[in-house]
């Protein structure tokens, strides 16, 4: 996957400036854009602190998670890629909601409410394994986490 790709997914917004994209560097406390991502090599530095390189770098750095496990992730992701994930999304969504209709009576309302925040942010932040591993819970009526 393309730094690009890997920084705006996580909600970073980028701004084009020249060939170059600029952005807010979330790893230090940054007000004016010095992270800057350089399509052409396909890599990223922070003017500000000084960090930089591909795309694994960043996840590493950014999800605090050794590089060589970054790159799997990456590999996952784009495995599971943009043109798919509206599918896989929307498989998700349907199943959740029949799972949810067929447990109406057994649920509180609140409940549902709940189930269906902790769903959609999973499908927003596009967890989408954990999101199947907490409709495999519901289905088996679990997921009373408190
Ligand atoms: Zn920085």
């Amino acid at each position: 996957m393309k730094v690009l790709e890997v920084i705006t997914q996580r909600g970073i917004s980028v701004k084009k400036t020249g060939s170059v994209f600029v952005a807010i560097c979330p790893f230090h406390n940054d007000t004016n854009p010095s992270l800057v991502i350089f399509p052409k090599t396909d890599s990223w530095y922070c003017f500000s602190c000084c960090f930089g390189g591909d795309a694994s770098d960043f996840v590493a750095r950014y999800e605090n998670i050794p590089k060589e496990e970054a790159r799997k992730r990456l590999k996952r992701e784009k495995e599971n890629n943009v043109d798919s994930s509206y599918y896989k999304e929307n498989f998700l969504l349907d199943v959740f909601s029949d799972t949810l209709y067929a447990q109406r009576k057994e649920r509180s309302f609140l409940e549902l409410v709940a189930l269906s925040k902790k769903f959609d942010l999973l499908i927003n932040e596009k967890r989408y394994e954990e999101a199947l591993e907490f409709l495999r819970n519901i289905a088996r009526g679990g997921t009373n986490e408190n």
